[in-house]
């Protein structure tokens, strides 16, 4: 099927030709055919009017835990330890399988209502986590969690993680992965056996590193090195692999993370809720690092606008470097599409508005104040993208062609009744953890 989205403001993301300030996109099949002003790109099949709206890439999530909106404002200010051990973990303890596909898929929900189309996991429960984005329409990259402890799912996390990826290998939008939790949680025995396995099996590993000072100190303690040095000595680096957080990592481990290629991805408002610390992005660009935002779960963020992670931490660079010119939103812009595309290995169909690449992407409305006024230049439109803009802003988001929010209406499931679950559940669940 062909049609075209007409008259539309567009960033691209493509470095060749960056914006059009009224454009066609002619859409076959779920692909991008062509794009450009209507003189040199005139309309085919049926034609949907986005006239004077703004186009964008869709939105890639590098780092994400689905079912966690399940605690969404659960131990809030507390201490990041007194957090995990008074609120999550015994939260988490009470989590069935059936509350994590419901809480998934309300996730899924609030991340295609801020713009985002691409979603990058780890948690247990992976295979109810797939079948909610299978619903959703969006895309996802799901780390497998695995611990060295038993998880409520399973006594093997790690064979449920090879289980789960021999079942989604093939997806169409789904790309299943390895996602030990930490260095800090985690073994080198285990991190090893995922290095070799993700190398048998051709996929990427999603894991943290150097999220506290309190790992830093532990990993020193057990094993005289850092967490990068040790995953290092693992081999995990020789496959490609998604590193979330990076706060605390030193100038060698930069120079590992160049070395492999290894993705950096950042998520600032995590950060500072929990006090961890603040990322420095500036020399992981600086050495030619892959980077991306996440906004980490929404226990911890609360919300999933992945617009404000990328503006607080463009503006975090900004005054810790007391360089207002450092870190320009054409580089926040990239790092919530094209690097991060690159990051989980689909830098050639996602993250660009071009022929050949697929039609995710999402589309803004000037119906609140804060849209107003644009001007119609590269550089405006993505300073007003990153610095003026946030989800409510958002009107639109398509996956492979498909709409899957169209005038603010989710199109692929019921919203409203998913919402209600999703309530009585985190409300049992908070009751039986003697957490109201
Ligand atoms: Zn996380």
């Amino acid at each position: 099927m062909t049609y075209t989205l007409s008259g539309c403001r567009v960033i691209t993301g493509n470095e060749q030709c960056p914006y059009y300030p009224a454009a066609n996109i002619v859409i076959k099949d779920g692909i991008i055919k062509k794009i450009g002003p209507a003189e040199i790109c005139p309309a085919e099949g049926e034609q949907i009017s986005l006239r004077g709206k703004l186009v964008a890439p869709g939105l890639i999530n590098c780092h994400h835990h689905l079912p966690s909106v399940l605690y969404r404002d659960l131990g809030s200010d507390l201490p990041l330890m007194d957090w995990l051990q008074q609120a999550m973990w015994p939260a988490q303890a009470h989590m069935t399988g059936e509350d994590a596909y419901c809480a998934a898929l309300l996730s899924c929900a609030e991340q295609i209502q801020n713009g985002i189309t691409t979603t990058v996991d780890q948690y247990y429960y992976a295979d109810c986590n797939a079948r909610a984005v299978k619903r959703s329409g969006m895309r996802a990259v799901i780390g497998a969690t695995v611990f060295d402890h038993p998880s409520p799912e399973s006594k093997d996390t790690l064979q449920t993680a090879v289980d789960f990826i021999e079942k989604y290998r093939h997806d169409e939008r789904i790309t299943p992965c390895f996602g030990p939790h930490a260095p800090y949680t985690e073994s080198p025995r285990t991190y090893r056996r995922i290095a070799a396995l993700a190398a048998e099996m051709g996929v990427m590993v999603h894991t943290h590193i150097g999220e506290t000072r309190g790992e830093i100190d532990c990993i020193r303690e057990k094993y005289g090195t850092t967490s990068t040095q040790l995953l290092e000595e693992t081999g995990l680096f020789e496959n490609r692999v998604i590193a979330a957080h990076n706060i605390y990592l030193s100038p060698q481990d930069i120079d590992i993370f160049a070395k492999y290629q290894v993705g950096a991805v950042f998520c600032p408002v995590s950060n500072l809720k929990l006090a961890s610390g603040i990322p420095d992005i500036a020399p992981f660009i600086k050495a030619g690092i892959p980077t991306a935002f996440g906004t980490d779960g929404a226990e911890s963020n609360n919300a999933l606008d992945l617009l404000q992670d990328a503006k607080i931490g463009l503006l975090l660079q900004k005054t810790m470097h007391r360089d207002a010119a450092l870190m320009p939103a054409e580089q926040g812009l990239a790092m919530l599409t094209a690097e991060a595309a690159d990051i989980i290995g689909m830098a050639h169909c996602l993250g660009r508005l071009m022929p050949g690449y697929q039609a995710d992407l999402v589309v803004f409305d000037d119906a609140f104040a804060n849209a107003v006024p644009h001007h119609a230049t590269a550089a405006q439109e993505t300073a007003h993208l990153l610095y003026s803009l946030s989800g409510k802003n958002v009107q639109s988001t398509m996956v492979a062609g498909k709409w899957l929010m169209y005038e603010r209406q989710i199109r692929t499931f019921d919203y409203p009744a998913v919402a209600r679950q999703v309530q009585q559940r985190a409300a049992r669940i908070a009751a039986d953890a003697g957490l109201l």
